[in-house]
């Protein structure tokens, strides 16, 4: 199955510091590396990218913005070789403490029109337990400086479920990411992997059942403060939904370049090496998976079941030439209320958005064929 590509992700995977929990592709930014990752980079585009129109790029990390300014032009002149869609979406990912008012100026004149800035917590045990920084003052001041410049769609990144944390910190961490002039919000609860800083101090995730009590208080705040829930994890004002995050969740046809960054392309899962020296000898690729037809359409049922609005049946008819109702046995899912099929859409009702893993499995254990 052939199918077209309009989004790009590129992995910019320089930090200035590590933050304890963090199992992201990341090394520490050193500037001697920088050009060469760029120029590496830009081998990697051109022999990637075929001159497809773009309708989202998103530049991801790492944390891009702790490039300077001169080395996040170099990469924003490489990205300007694309064609972008009219109504296109390029996101940055930025911290605080590495932005100015010059990089959002420069932004701006390479065409980026969305933010995504990690917040995490403003509680500072929050913020000591993560190794991470953050001056409220100077994020408030950025965050005014992009609306005023027109870089007015902006995400922050929220973290809940921290081992020293309570209702009473989320709350104040939730009052001030609600007061900030933002228009998307995504949340996530603290995993605990092998390899991180507190993967290796044993620690204990906190208590399921407080876990998903301040799941359900984010669900209701942020409701209760005009965000509209559309996928487990995101909220967004009406019309801001992350165009290119979606692409992942429709199971749509992405490119992936830079280091440890993966693409989706033609029934092919391709994850590129981790390794910055195997980067730099152009050996890219770490891992293909080629995907047959069961596991696209099982990909396909787990990641779109991520959004609030699920399945659109009628799609899943036109990309497959089957419908789902032939090939799953989901008829007790819907009578335990488990899910809902209306108005051509199968979902997870919100209050059981919670166990969407246990009814994916539910889900994929009642197929027919
Ligand atoms: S800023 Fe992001 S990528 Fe960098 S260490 Fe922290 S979590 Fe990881």
């Amino acid at each position: 199955m052939k199918n077209s590509i309009s989004s790009l992700y590129v992995h910019i995977p320089f930090c200035n510091k590590i933050c304890s929990y963090c199992d992201f592709c990341k090394i520490y930014y050193d500037k001697k590396y920088i050009d060469k990752y760029l120029d590496t980079l830009e081998f990697e585009l051109k022999n990637k990218y075929k001159s497809e129109i773009l309708n989202t790029i998103y530049i991801g990390g790492g944390t891009p913005s702790t490039l300077s300014i001169n080395e996040l032009e170099k990469l924003f002149i490489i990205l300007s070789k694309c064609k972008l869609n009219k109504n296109y979406e390029y996101t940055i990912e930025v911290n605080a403490d590495s932005l100015s008012y010059e990089k959002l100026d420069l932004f701006k004149k390479y065409k980026i029109n969305r933010i995504s800035i990690g917040i995490e917590s403003i509680n500072k045990d929050n913020l000591l337990f993560m190794n991470r920084e953050l001056d409220k003052e100077k994020l408030i001041k950025l965050i005014n400086y992009s609306n005023k410049i027109g870089i007015s769609n902006i995400n922050a990144d929220l973290i809940y479920a921290l081992i020293c944390e309570n209702m009473d910190i989320l709350k104040k961490d939730l009052e001030f990411i609600c007061s900030l002039n933002i228009k998307h919000i995504s949340t996530y609860s603290l995993e605990i992997n092998k390899n991180t800083i507190i993967g290796n101090m044993n620690l204990k995730p906190i208590d399921e059942d407080i876990d998903y009590d301040m799941y359900k208080y984010i669900c209701d705040y942020l409701k209760n403060n005009g965000f509209i829930h559309y996928e487990i994890s995101n909220f967004c004002k009406f019309g801001y939904e992350s165009c290119h995050n979606l692409v992942y969740w429709n199971n749509e046809n992405y490119y992936g370049i830079g280091l440890g960054a993966s693409s989706y392309i033609n029934n092919k899962r391709i994850d590129n090496t981790r390794s910055l020296n195997k980067y730099f000898n152009l050996e890219f690729v770490k891992n293909v998976e080629i995907l047959d037809k069961n596991s696209i359409i099982m990909y396909e049922i787990m990641l779109n079941l991520r959004k609030c609005c699920g399945i659109s049946l009628d799609k899943f008819y036109k990309k497959y030439n089957k419908q789902l109702y032939d090939m799953y046995d989901y008829s007790d899912l819907v009578n335990r209320n488990l899910l809902i099929e209306e108005k051509g859409n199968l979902y997870i009702p919100e209050d059981k958005l919670y166990i969407q893993n246990n009814i994916i499995l539910m889900f994929l254990n009642a197929i027919k064929e």
